[in-house]
């Protein structure tokens, strides 16, 4: 019953009242036939005490006419050193909506990381996913970097924080991506601390996505302005973020930007579809 009173607060609340003209707007600019995927959002609990089940995911997916998402844990006050439990929990979702969720798996470079990666590889997870400011490091740490060779090996896609409480970005990670022109990267919130210089260092690495979830309206304004824009995907961080609001910001700076209807379906689905299909 909570459930369900929290998944109608958060669908009706933000598509209806004063949000309906909003979301009106936002249903008219998704180009028609567009499927959409969402490339950010997190299943589990936090340390800050958010939360959200693969239920509430499922009803907010269905609610906004979202396809596909990517999921992935929080930063679990019940980790274990590896991890291994909120990934569980995350692959439990997956095997209840395997047509709905991409799972990926989260680490903790500061711990001994090897078997919980290969356990989540073979187990058929799609990618990982690592927070430099919840799990304190920087991208340039060897065990991070080391870690990024290892996803690069095994073909795994990378999700990694960029947004909120970054400072370095550019310097740290470029490196690593120059060393593997190969490993497939998705930029959390786009490198918001400093997008101008991210799209200016990553334009020559395709396999490098930026993703809006969260991102200041500004920011992605410039993003979709200097950018190509089949290397943005969209996100919407639930539970932070949640899939009305961000899909108007970034609809919003996408038309605001120029961008016509092929390449903001490509933003909204086609461009990290292609990397699960
Ligand atoms: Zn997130």
């Amino acid at each position: 019953m909570a459930a369900q009173e929290e998944n109608k607060d958060s669908v009706e609340a933000l598509t209806s009242g004063a949000m309906a003209p909003v979301w009106e707007w936002v249903q008219k600019k998704i180009p028609s036939g567009t499927r959409i995927f969402d490339a950010h959002a997190h299943i589990g609990v936090d340390v800050d005490g958010r939360a959200m089940t693969a239920e509430g995911m499922r009803a907010r997916m269905e609610a906004a006419g979202v396809e596909k998402t990517i999921v992935f844990p929080l930063n679990d006050p019940n980790a274990r050193d590896d991890y291994s439990g909120p990934n569980d929990v995350v692959w439990s979702a997956y095997e209840d909506h395997p047509g709905l969720f991409v799972p990926f798996f989260r680490l903790n470079p500061h711990m001994n990381y090897e078997a919980e990666f290969e356990r989540c590889v073979q187990r058929g997870f799609k990618g990982l996913k690592l927070h430099p400011v919840s799990q304190k490091f920087e991208l340039d740490d060897k065990r991070v970097v080391r870690l990024l060779g290892m996803a690069a090996e095994a073909d795994l896609p990378v999700l990694i924080h960029t947004g909120f409480g970054m400072q370095r970005v550019v310097e740290p990670l470029l490196p690593t991506v120059e060393a593997h022109p190969e490993l497939r990267l998705i930029l959390g919130h786009s490198a918001m601390v400093e997008v101008l210089s991210a799209v200016r260092a990553f334009e020559g690495h395709p396999n490098v996505l930026f993703e809006t979830s969260v991102v200041r309206l500004k920011d992605l304004y410039v993003l979709f302005s200097s950018f190509s824009p089949e290397r943005i995907c969209y996100g919407s961080d639930i539970p932070y973020g949640d899939l009305p609001s961000t899909l108007h910001a970034t609809l919003a700076a996408a038309w605001a930007a120029g961008l016509g209807e092929k390449d903001i379906s490509g933003v909204l689905s086609g461009n990290i579809r292609r990397w699960f299909s």
